[in-house]
């Protein structure tokens, strides 16, 4: 088994259209930073186009590539695991595969790494071309809600796109949740993590993969995997309620003693209404930990590999 000095990791969901110059930058920016030692590794997501073909062809004449067809569509983050897993080189760079984040930052990010003794690079988005202010406007919103709700200080404005060292990668390949913020979890590990700013470009083909729902999906991964303050604001709601219905029974017996109880319709059905979205609020929340402990229980594999193209160097557990 061989240890590249660098391995490039690029989850892939319908990403055809991108792969050829994906293939062309990545590979050059790796030939520039390190030579011939270096490996890509490509994971295909279960993708509806031809992204896997487009792959294998490209395994086919590059001996750098390592291509992994996962059994189905297992997510973003769970691609992006599948592909840490199984690289093997000594600094791992993430990079999405649509080229919104330039391959060629690597050589200022390994510069950055050497230089201020990091063993995590991540970059931190200074603009982001061509996404909608809505799109912008909630993930500005996402990153300080994370901030203020976690226990782990999660760097704001940042995506995958990082440079890792193998000792901050194999620390991360330790934590085993199935729910995975991957961001949350580099930061967690800890070791020298330091920002690296750069200017996000526009997807070079297709659309998205982030709609809406499964960015709320995220948030929710995100906020239950690294705090458990909405479970105690919700021990907090509770205790407010109690609270208030303390004084509402007060209120209710003087109301009843002075013989003017009756005309309270209104008050009735606003406690009523009031109270029952309470319990629904915090029945929610603890549902929301629950099922995730649920699932985690269950410790199914994080994702299965249908099949591979390329030289496979990594740990990862292949299902086949
Ligand atoms: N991706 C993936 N599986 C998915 C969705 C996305 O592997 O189910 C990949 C996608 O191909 C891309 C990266 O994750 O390389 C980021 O996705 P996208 O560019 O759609 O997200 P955005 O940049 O809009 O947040
Ligand atoms: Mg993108």
């Amino acid at each position: 088994m061989s240890w590249p000095a660098l391995s490039i990791v690029v989850p892939c969901y319908n990403e055809a259209a991108c792969l050829d110059i994906l293939h062309a930058r990545v590979s050059a920016a790796a030939r520039a930073a390190v030579g011939d030692d270096y490996e890509l590794v490509f994971i295909n997501d279960g993708s509806r186009d031809d992204s896997w073909p487009a792959m294998q062809r490209i395994a086919a004449v590059d001996p750098h590539l390592v291509a992994i067809n996962l059994s189905r569509n297992h997510g973003h983050q769970l691609a992006l695991t599948a592909g840490l897993d199984l690289c093997a080189g000594q600094q791992v760079l993430i990079i999405d595969a649509d080229l919104q984040d330039p391959p060629e930052l690597l050589a200022d990010m390994r510069r950055a790494m050497v230089e201020q003794q990091a063993d995590v690079v991540y970059a931190v988005r200074r603009k982001r071309e061509g996404e909608t202010f809505f799109k912008k406007a909630t993930a500005a919103a996402f990153y300080r809600v994370l901030d203020r709700v976690t226990d782990t200080p999660i760097p704001l404005d940042t995506g995958d796109f990082r440079l890792m060292s193998r000792r901050a990668l194999d620390a991360f390949l330790s934590l085993p949740e199935q729910a995975r913020f991957i961001r949350g979890m580099v930061a967690w590990v800890g070791f020298r993590q330091v920002p690296f700013p750069y200017d996000r470009a526009e997807r070079h083909a297709g659309e998205t993969h982030y709609p809406l729902g499964k960015m709320v999906r995220l948030a929710f991964d995100a906020v239950t995997g690294f705090s458990t303050a909405p479970l105690r604001w919700a021990s907090h709601l509770g205790l407010a309620l109690t609270g208030v219905s303390l004084l509402l029974i007060v209120y209710i017996a003087a109301g009843w003693l002075s013989g003017t109880a009756v005309a309270g319709w209104t008050s009735t059905m606003l406690v009523t209404v009031a109270i029952g979205a309470a319990q629904f609020f915090v029945l929610g929340m603890i549902g929301e930990y629950l099922g995730r402990l649920y699932i985690e229980s269950k410790r199914r594999p994080l994702y299965l590999v249908a099949d591979v193209a390329g030289p496979v160097q990594g740990t990862a557990t292949l299902g086949f």
